[in-house]
């Protein structure tokens, strides 16, 4: 499993500054601040020293629009294109895309000069390409966007056939002929010799009557014939439900929705805290919680390779609606417009950020507040009056992940923070709240000065108190968004390997406690968490999930310590009381019965697996136990791993996942864990789980 937490650690760009400040901070004034009690205060007390002030919020080479590079790019690619070295010219033709400004210029073309956008051009270009890639969404995506941004008038009967042949490869033949006939209108703009035009005229009305001529035809054949919609094809491949994207309304807990209602959330108060509980028996593989992140940020590394939006992997990168950066991509025009106006209150930041090297966490603090505009934030301010309302959870008023306050209500352990820590903290949100007053999201009006003299306004204050506390309860709550990457032409998942792209919240699944043992397992759909069930949980038991260190591969002391180390609590899984052993020194030849009488026994029957025995009488409660039903368990199994093992190696994922259900199921009416094949079992239904979810063919 991967790693739950993203830990603020102050890295290279900070150091010297951290060290300065503190050096200028008296004993006596330190105590000053170990005795302040809010946040504002926390942050306010850093910026109140000039040392805080000298570290830079600029970079000296930001990622911004180039458009002569933009220009050479675009000839490197007309000329691979000419050579018809398509793939070349498709990824030439997407870094000018990203690199070409908004403005206008003076582009010439075969025929003549033409005042146009760079950027229509060279996505018309890359249209073309795509075209004879056969990526026709794709091609149809450029081609909107470049007769949007004004491209020529006299060469758009060229752009409006492309788009034509690019729906009829769909079979989208109405609109086909639509553009078929824009293209014959466009033709009088078309400064070409009169013969070419007439033969263009020719071909595009040869098209159309063809079409015509199989219209006729099709309405003479039957109507059931599969249809292809052009509409679905860019998104999933594969139909939603297989993948356990969506949990059905009815089937969902009307008080947490993001939970099936199998699953109750509970609160013991201290250390335990809100905790999930299953209402009935969960069998394996059953989804248990579909989420959205409250806020989520990719890795600086994959910021072009990945949507900044929906964070899947980007085929033909479209730039971001902002006329400044070139720093991040999208994988549809779709993502681009919802992202736009987040997009516009970062572009700024993006660059120091990235360049800064500061963990995931702080990108994760400062963007839960520039997702809402600075009015919704302040808005915020009246709800904390009243924040005992926010927990009052029920059918009318759910818990809701997309709620600040509820994200705010999320773990801190701030009352259990040495002083020393909390001022690292307040040291890093002293520096995001400087980066985010250099932007346009706090109005001119709220703005102070960026010295050390200056009081920081009201709203200012506010800011910082939010993103000092966002960076506390970061440290619990974030979650690490995966992706498979498989290498390209295997079948199988034996190569394949989940990586980190980005962190995100998920405010209901940061509920669940930690185990060694957990009984859920997850992967990501774009933002989304899937959270399934990886063995049968009885009902009223506790659902877990894993933060990171698992019993099958990291020994008890070591698990102890990360988890204190990092989550500041004593791990008391049932792995960790019963001190299991690892996976590999798990004993094949002993068999675990459980005690027949059930869970007021608890025990468990140690057998070895060649007895000749059947009646196992049980040193605790006296009665015996009949394991004819289990060691049939166990055969059964056998047949059952050969199909899985069989489907997983020829890439049959989704079919090897049942048999690997269908023996956790088994196992678990008769044999208490751990056992080594079950462990087996549950690694290989993790691995067809994950190529549910983001995949990449690298
Ligand atoms: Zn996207
Ligand atoms: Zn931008
Ligand atoms: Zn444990
Ligand atoms: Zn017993």
């Amino acid at each position: 499993m991967s790693e739950r937490e993203l830990e603020p650690e102050i890295g290279g760009f900070f150091r010297s500054n951290l060290l300065a400040v503190q050096k200028a901070i008296r004993q006596q004034d330190f105590r000053k601040f170990a005795a302040l009690e809010s946040n504002a205060e926390r942050v306010a007390f850093v910026l109140s020293y000039p040392e805080a002030h000298q570290l830079s919020l600029d970079v000296e080479r930001p990622m911004i629009k180039d458009s002569s590079g933009a220009i050479r790019l675009k000839e490197t690619g007309n000329k691979l294109f000419g050579c018809g070295e398509f793939a070349k010219a498709l990824e030439t033709y997407s870094n000018a895309v990203l690199l070409a400004s908004l403005t206008v210029i003076i582009s010439i073309d075969r025929e003549r000069r033409c005042k146009c956008l760079e950027l229509s051009v060279i996505l018309a270009n890359r249209s073309a390409t795509l075209y004879h890639l056969e990526l026709h969404e794709h091609a149809l995506e450029d081609i909107e966007e470049a007769s949007r941004l004004g491209y020529p008038k006299n060469l758009f009967y060229k752009l409006e056939e492309r788009r034509a042949r690019c729906l009829l490869a769909l079979k989208r033949h109405d609109e086909a002929v639509e553009a078929f006939r824009r293209a014959l209108r466009t033709l009088d703009d078309a400064r070409i010799p009169l013969e070419r035009k007439q033969k263009f005229e020719m071909d595009i009305r040869m098209m159309l009557a063809v079409i015509d001529k199989g219209k006729r035809l099709n309405e003479t054949v039957p109507k059931n014939l599969p249809r292809v919609n052009g509409k679905q094809s860019l998104s999933s491949q594969r139909p939603e439900e297989n993948r356990g994207k969506f949990i059905p309304e009815k089937q969902r807990n009307p008080r947490y929705p993001a939970c099936s209602n199998a699953v109750e959330i509970k609160n013991s108060g201290g250390d335990v805290g809100r905790h999930a509980v299953a209402t009935r028996k969960i069998t394996p593989g059953e989804v248990l919680i579909v989420e959205r992140p409250h806020c989520a940020f990719l890795l600086a590394e994959n910021k072009l390779t990945h949507c900044n939006l929906c964070f899947t992997r980007i085929f033909v990168p479209i730039p971001a609606a902002c006329h400044t950066c070139s720093c991040v991509a999208y994988c549809s025009r779709r993502c681009r417009d919802a992202d736009a106006q987040v997009h516009l209150r970062e572009c700024k930041l993006l660059p120091i950020l990235w360049h800064s090297k500061a963990s995931v966490t702080c990108f994760l603090a400062l963007r839960a507040i520039t997702q809402k505009s600075f009015e919704e934030i302040m808005k915020l301010k009246d709800q904390f009056v009243d924040s005992g309302s926010a927990l009052n959870i029920s059918a009318k008023n759910p818990y809701r992940g997309d709620d600040y306050m509820t994200f705010y209500n999320l773990v801190t352990h701030e009352d259990k923070r040495l002083p020393e820590d909390i001022f690292h903290r307040a040291y890093m949100a002293a520096w995001l709240f400087r980066l985010l007053r250099t932007g346009e999201y706090l109005p001119e009006s709220v703005k102070t000065a960026d010295t050390a003299d200056s009081r920081l306004s009201d709203e200012e204050l506010f800011i910082a108190e939010l993103l000092l506390h966002n960076l506390q309860l970061l440290q619990f709550n974030s979650h690490e968004i995966s992706e498979l990457v498989r290498p390209k032409g295997e079948k199988t998942l034996a190569k394949a390997k989940s990586i980190f792209i980005a962190g995100g919240v998920y405010p209901t699944v940061a509920m669940l406690n930690h185990s060694c043992n957990p009984g859920v397992i997850r992967y990501f759909i774009g933002t989304t968490i899937v959270v399934r069930a990886v063995r049968t949980i009885r009902a009223g038991e506790e659902i877990s999930e894993n933060y990171g260190p698992i019993f099958t591969t990291t020994p008890e002391n070591e698990r102890k310590r990360k988890l204190r180390v990092q989550y500041w609590f004593d791990c008391n899984c049932e792995a960790c009381l019963g001190h299991w052993p690892l996976l590999e020194e798990l004993d094949p030849t002993i068999l675990r019965f459980k005690c027949e009488t059930g869970l007021s026994c608890g025990n468990v029957l140690l057998v070895k697996s060649d007895t000749n025995e059947f009646m196992i009488g049980c040193a605790k409660c006296g009665k015996s136990t009949n394991i004819l039903k289990g060691l049939k368990a166990l055969q059964d199994t056998d047949a059952l791993f050969k199909i899985a093992s069989t489907n997983l190696q020829e890439g049959q994922n989704e079919l090897a996942l049942r048999p690997y259900l269908e023996i956790l199921k088994l196992l678990d009416e008769t044999l208490a864990l751990p056992i080594r094949d079950y462990h087996l079992c549950q690694q290989g239904v993790r691995l067809c789980a994950l190529a549910l979810g983001n995949t990449a063919r690298i």
